[in-house]
């Protein structure tokens, strides 16, 4: 079965043809990048030879129409589309009725910069791509399984009854995979892990016997973490006192704790690991203290979830940081020594797949994300 999947974003869509019969071997791939800018990149795989090339795209209608280009006269036999939010409502993969469209965009609502763009993606298959099953993957779905004591705040009730304020999680795709490639290393599915997916946007979750039972994106993906230019989680009271101080609107705090926060807040000048590491190693005072900030923040989510879990069997890095940033994993590590942590510096300097030492109590993988390969998987088992 060749499955097209598609990830639409506000002014980008990324597209992959894959081969189920073919151990899901992608075809075909690539990127619509700069829709409704003045010019638009299109930046394309088609059969292992790259393809690139300029043009206007006005909306993700022509996006889709780009990439059916690039895909020829290929059979598509399902369409997988990557939904950030799936409310409470999604707990799998599901087959996209005029129903489960509405809802899609009822959750605009709590996820407005990526829920529009991914209806529109919706859109343009159907129309472009009569008869072909589209099915939706939701970004919240995996998280679907935290217990109430989990993704209840402490706060009123009725804010939860009225408006849905709760934890959802995200990057449920990747978590899924990575939790999946996990037990296949340890060759069961009953043990206690930790999925550290850390990117530009980054997110942990502790996943027992294969259900997540606890994840640090929150309402929203700002919570948890410090990420590329997110917070991650802060005392709330900190954003009234900034309102007040600084004379400033919702707009603008949000702007500040979404796009001027995390690695570039704490450093002054980059988002990016790659940035601070080479300043860090001529032993800049900013960069340093990022790093060691970084680390300590997400040890400590770590050792919460090791308390979540009661035990932890391993621990799992993904994503740009999490599968390159050797130092991280080791200034982690270090911080969790008092669980069995034990690294092996040669492998992890390395960024080999098994990194712990024969005698670590905990085991420690590094695993490349593969978010598509999960939707195509998600999507095959539905369609047959
Ligand atoms: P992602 O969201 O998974 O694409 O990750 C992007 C982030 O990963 C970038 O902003 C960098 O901070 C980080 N990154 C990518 N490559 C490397 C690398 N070789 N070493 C350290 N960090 C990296």
């Amino acid at each position: 079965m060749k499955i097209l999947i598609i990830n639409a974003g506000s002014s980008s869509l990324k597209f992959q043809l894959l081969d189920s019969n073919k151990k899901f071997k992608a075809l075909y791939k690539g990127i619509v990048d700069g829709i409704g800018l003045k010019t638009c990149f299109i930046d394309a795989m088609a059969k292992s030879k790259p393809l690139k090339y300029k043009k206007i795209v006005k909306n993700h209608e022509q996006a889709v129409k780009e990439a059916l280009k690039i895909i020829g006269d290929e059979k598509i036999d399902a369409i997988g589309h990557r939904v950030v939010h799936g409310g409470e409502k999604y707990h799998d993969a599901t087959k996209i009725t005029a129903q489960v469209k509405k809802t899609i965009k009822k959750l605009s609502e709590l996820a407005p910069l990526h829920n529009p763009p991914n209806l529109e993606g919706i859109n343009a298959c159907k129309k472009l791509l009569k008869g072909i099953p589209n099915i939706a993957i939701f970004d919240t779905a995996f998280h679907q399984t935290i217990p109430e004591k989990a993704f209840h705040y402490a706060i009123p009730e009725k804010y939860y009854k009225k408006y849905k304020v709760r934890k959802y999680g995200f990057h449920g795709t990747s978590h899924k995979y990575i939790s999946d490639e996990t037990y296949k290393l340890l060759r069961s599915k009953n043990k206690k892990i930790i999925t550290c997916h850390l990117g530009n946007g980054s997110s942990l979750s502790a996943v027992k016997n294969g259900k997540c039972i606890e994840t640090s994106m929150g309402f929203t993906p700002l919570d948890g973490v410090p990420m590329g230019t997110r917070s991650g989680s802060i005392d709330p009271a900190i954003v009234f006192y900034l309102m007040e101080k600084e004379k400033i609107n919702s707009d603008k705090i949000d702007h500040i704790l979404n796009n001027e926060s995390g690695i570039l807040g704490v450093s002054g000048f980059s988002s990016d690991v790659r940035e601070i590491w080479a300043k860090a190693k001529k032993k800049n005072k900013k960069a340093l203290i990022t790093i060691d900030l970084l680390a300590y923040k997400i040890a400590l989510h770590i050792g919460a979830y090791a308390a979540a879990l009661n035990g932890v069997d391993a621990i799992t890095f993904t994503a740009g940081i999490g599968q390159n940033a050797w130092y991280l994993r080791r200034d982690i590590c270090k911080y969790l020594n008092f669980l069995g942590v034990k690294l092996d510096p040669k492998k992890n300097r390395k960024n080999e797949k098994i990194i712990h030492e024969k005698k670590s109590k905990v085991k420690i993988f590094v695993i490349k994300t593969n978010e598509g390969l999960q939707i195509a998987r998600e999507v095959s088992k539905i369609v047959k």
